[in-house]
């Protein structure tokens, strides 16, 4: 029987009420609700801090945030290099730009996209790499970068998951051309829907990137130049993102917790592994998936069945791989992606966020291991 209230695999950081009203009522006094009013140029440039890039330039959601990068780059047709092992949205930014996803399997330990599969896939009508760091654990940055560098690509992250990161002693939206925060209340720092494309440089890029953002309009005029869409963030999204930005660092701390207990009580389970943060990673703590051994006679969706009979609700995240998806029927290839396909079938992400308990991840992990014994 459930012993205290359900627990869902995530929920939103939320800053104190009196604090949001605090913010927005300035809000009610000029009657700027929209159009990079003060609230956003604020939280742009806290972001451009925080994020330790040259511009970071602010959407309705992170997935709006994916296709303007691509029209920016000027990226409309060809091939983009990318991994079926993510959420739909970084495949269905490609495919809605015109693009095709050309799928890389994945690393098996850490699940990003391997980059010793890249080259082999390479053909004259590629543009561009768009790896994601899954669960917040980075590509393999280096390595992507010299391939992308020698073949002249274009790499640009789905960062949705690596929020603030830092590696190897830069921040993690230094590497690669470009990179997309989703600022989804779902995530380590939300704006309740919102997205952030960081990337140092480029100073007309920047310029491309709000008009694209704006129906394609040049600046304080009626006429437009290219062809655009409408992402904007609003002034009250920005407030929301000004607030739990000042209460980021106790959230990813309420998080660590709960992280390092799972840690502790999953060390010695050998039907499970879990992920590992490389030692030069500064972590945002965002997901804590399981991986159940090929060879167990429990299966993933054994121990989700437990957990919500606990009113406990973990997420297959991510399951199926998007190349599977039914949208895409026939147009993939599943089998050039076998270990994506396998990990989707047996990755489990338990509940994490930062209005848990250290002793809710005990009970949670309590279930998880008897389930498994
Ligand atoms: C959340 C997420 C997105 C999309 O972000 P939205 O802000 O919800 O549009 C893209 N990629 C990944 C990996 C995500 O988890």
């Amino acid at each position: 029987m459930p012993s205290s209230s359900p627990i869902y695999v995530t929920s939103p950081g939320l800053p104190p009420l009196d604090e949001f009203v605090q913010e927005i009522a300035s809000i009610w006094e000029s009657g700027i609700l929209t159009h990079q009013g003060p609230k956003y140029r604020q939280l742009e440039r806290d972001l451009e801090q925080y994020l330790r890039v040259d511009h970071a330039p602010l959407f309705a959601n992170g997935h709006l945030a994916l296709q303007v990068a691509l029209r920016a780059l000027g990226l409309t047709s060809g091939e983009v290099i990318t991994t079926p092992f993510t959420f739909a949205s970084t495949t269905m930014a490609i495919v809605e730009c015109g693009l095709t996803p050309v799928f890389c399997d994945i690393d098996p330990t850490d699940f990003t996209i391997d980059e010793s599969k890249i080259e082999a896939l390479i053909t004259p009508n590629t543009k561009a790499i768009m790896p994601v760091h899954v669960y917040g654990l980075p590509c393999h940055v280096e390595a992507l970068e010299d391939i992308a560098r020698k073949h002249g690509l274009y790499l640009i992250y789905d960062a949705a998951h690596a929020f603030g990161e830092t590696f190897r002693g830069k921040a993690i939206a230094q590497y690669g051309d470009m990179s997309m925060f989703s600022l989804h209340a779902t995530k380590v720092y939300n704006s309740v829907e919102g997205g952030a494309l960081a990337f140092n440089g480029h100073d007309g890029l920047l310029a491309k990137i709000c008009a694209i953002r704006q129906f394609g309009e040049i600046a304080h005029s009626a006429d437009s130049e290219l062809v655009g869409t409408n992402a904007k963030m609003t002034e009250i999204h920005a407030a929301m993102g000004i607030c739990n930005l000042r209460h980021l660092s106790e959230y990813i701390d309420a998080r660590r917790k709960a992280f390092l207990v799972y840690k502790g009580a999953f060390a010695s389970c050998p039907s499970i592994t879990t992920i590992t943060y490389p030692a030069d990673l500064d972590p945002n703590y965002a997901y804590y998936p399981v991986l159940v051994s090929g060879s167990c006679a429990i299966s993933r969706d054994d121990i989700a069945d437990a957990l919500a009979k606990e009113d406990i609700y973990a997420r297959k995240y991510f399951y199926p791989i998007t190349s599977e998806f039914t949208a895409f029927r026939g147009r993939f290839p599943i089998q050039e992606t076998p270990i994506a396909k396998s990990v989707s079938e047996r990755i489990l992400c338990l509940p994490l966020h930062p209005q848990m308990t250290p002793d809710d991840a005990k009970r949670i992990a309590r279930v998880v291991l008897t389930t498994l014994s």
